[in-house]
């Protein structure tokens, strides 16, 4: 009796052992699981396209981190050298010279981003124009007096989207008149913008922002909350009139701050309205939420042109859009979908 007994101890001594060893196994896996699983913040600024963009992540590492950061920076420079048309050896800069001689072929990106500047033309029934080049640099040089009616309707020769041939076939564009000029900074930064996202979630990221100078997007969440973007007070610098939480979307601002020229003490915004060939005065900043950063990007320009009645009822009519409108008086519109906590 009493051997047995010893005996049943010994295995109930030997079966909490190896419960207790178990256990302590188990709990040794979940913490180096849970340490290699826990996320940090990791960001970093540049200066490109002429303004500050900014990558955010959270990353398992700092060497994960600085490889999507990296690989997202080099997808903002590639893009920079076909889609800029300041860059000499830019695709756009190629097009613009040989406007009037003869077509020139095209990569994807730009292709791409040309037939959406085509289809936001439409859209916005005119307002929207990559064309707008020519009446830009009149007004860029005219520094003493705004540039004369004749010059303006000479410019006004050179723009309308419907001039541009486009070949789908050989992904080829021609500008057919010898002086057209196009210029993406209506759109290009918000295509990069998802170019540079797109490469970060290709890394295996699932939650960071990517902004550039305003154009921003955003997937997944900053920890436990979703990104927010700020509302810039278009007067006053580094003040918020709103925080938006971003659900895995994109929020782009055109404002009348960003870009101007000073002519007789007189300030012209950078927008330029290419149905009468004048910068737009009326407009202080639009701000557009979309899906894609491309499509917000277009959008928040082409509302600025069209104004805020006809621009709001343009959000109000695209489902997927969201608009916010500050006019010149300061009055302050919204589409139907928006709603503001600051
Ligand atoms: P954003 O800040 O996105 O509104 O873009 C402003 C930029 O768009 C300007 O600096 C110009 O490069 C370009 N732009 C100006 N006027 C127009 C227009 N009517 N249509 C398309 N792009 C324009
Ligand atoms: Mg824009």
């Amino acid at each position: 009796m009493e051997a047995d007994a010893v005996v049943i101890n010994m295995r109930k001594l030997q079966t909490n052992h190896i419960i207790f060893i178990v256990f302590i196994l188990l709990i040794s896996l979940y913490c180096r699981y849970s340490s290699a699983n826990k996320l940090s913040l990791y960001s970093k600024q540049e200066i490109k396209m002429g303004t500050l963009v900014e990558v955010q992540l959270l990353a398992s590492s700092q060497r994960v981190a600085n490889k999507a950061i990296s690989a997202a920076f080099s997808e903002v420079d590639r893009l920079e050298n076909i889609l800029s048309s300041y860059r000499n050896n830019s695709e756009v800069a190629k097009l613009n010279h040989n406007a009037g001689i003869k077509s020139v072929k095209v990569g994807n990106d730009l292709w791409i981003v040309i037939k959406k500047a085509i289809q936001i033309n439409h859209l916005s029934k005119g307002a929207f124009d990559i064309t707008f080049k020519p009446l830009w640099d009149l007004w860029k040089t005219n520094t003493q007096s705004p540039p004369s009616l004749n010059q303006i309707n000479c410019a006004l020769k050179l723009v309308g989207t419907e001039k541009i041939k486009l070949d789908s076939d050989n992904h080829s564009v021609f500008l057919p008149i010898k002086g057209m000029k196009i210029d993406l900074g209506g759109i290009a930064k918000g295509y990069v913008v998802d170019k540079a996202l797109h490469v970060l979630e290709k890394l295996g990221i699932k939650n960071a922002l990517v902004n550039a100078g305003g154009d921003l997007r955003a997937i997944g969440k900053h920890f436990d909350r979703f990104w927010t973007a700020g509302i810039r007070h278009p007067r006053k610098k580094g003040v918020n009139i709103a925080s938006l939480p971003i659900h895995n979307e994109a929020i782009v601002t055109s404002g009348d701050y960003e870009r101007y020229l000073i002519i007789q003490g007189k300030r012209y915004p950078h927008i330029i309205d290419p149905r009468t060939g004048y910068p737009v005065q009326n407009m202080i900043s639009v701000t557009v939420i979309g899906p894609t950063a491309m499509e917000a990007d277009a959008i928040s320009t082409s509302i600025f042109v069209i104004g805020d009645r006809e621009g709001l009822k343009l959000a109000n009519k695209l489902s997927s859009i969201e608009a916010i409108i500050i006019d010149k008086k300061g009055d302050f519109y919204k589409s139907n979908g928006i709603s503001l906590n600051n």
